[in-house]
């Protein structure tokens, strides 16, 4: 179905969750708060900001949190954040309920900048280390939303542009779905291909609400 394909050795996200008790996935994930292996790269330290619960349904893997994020420790504590949940049709308050919603971006900690302008791409080691892991003791995951281009490449079977992989989403629900960062690019995006508030969109809060028990 769908593999990693950023740096490391392939691995499906359909199959092979063994789950993990709470304590497991607790211990788990203090190992991760205390991972330093990019500490020299990066420009403000390691701060892995995920959140991750072992009956999450509902897994966003997204590109790397910003500097907000970074200095709030809240993943999606920002504009693009805002954005994101109106796009599924979530509240804060169930976004932030990590027994329905596991937010496992491609990098835990904020890269820095780029030379021109933005951040830099997600550490490249990160995913390979504990993506597997973490993704293994989360056996109820019934749908992955694949954020950006970076978790695309990593997950979508055959990925292309971003704007091809987010049209053909109808291709990889219920399991998958691919969507464009939210960030303020997203706008003119948006305005130049009506097509994802009108179709995308719809889809993805009817998966949504199912995942969650909602319909
Ligand atoms: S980006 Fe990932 S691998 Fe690098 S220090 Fe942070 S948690 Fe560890």
């Amino acid at each position: 179905m769908a593999r990693v394909g950023y740096g490391l050795s392939s691995f499906s996200l359909a199959g092979g969750r063994c789950g993990m008790t709470s304590d497991g996935l607790q211990a788990l994930h203090d190992e991760i708060r205390g991972c330093a292996i990019c500490a020299a790269e990066l420009p403000l330290g390691p701060r892995p900001v995920v959140q991750v619960g072992n009956t999450a349904k509902v897994l966003i893997i997204g590109q790397a949190p910003g500097r907000k994020v970074h200095e709030s420790g809240v993943p999606w504590n920002d504009q693009s954040g805002q954005r994101l949940r109106r796009w599924l049709g979530i509240a804060a308050e169930d976004f932030y309920d990590n027994g329905k919603i596991a937010l496992v971006p491609m990098g835990f900690c904020y890269p820095g900048v780029a030379p021109r302008g933005g951040d830099l791409p997600p550490r490249p080691i990160c995913a390979p280390t504990w993506h597997r892991r973490l993704f293994d003791a989360m056996p109820d995951i019934e749908l992955t939303v694949l954020v950006g281009l970076y978790a695309q490449r990593a997950y979508l079977t055959g990925a292309g542009r971003l704007g091809a992989n987010v049209a053909a989403f109808a291709d990889h629900l219920p399991r998958l779905c691919p969507l464009p960062h939210p960030s303020w690019r997203v706008v003119g995006w948006m305005r130049r291909n009506p097509w994802f508030e009108r179709d995308v969109l719809p889809a993805l809060r009817a998966r949504v609400a199912v995942c969650l028990g909602r319909k």
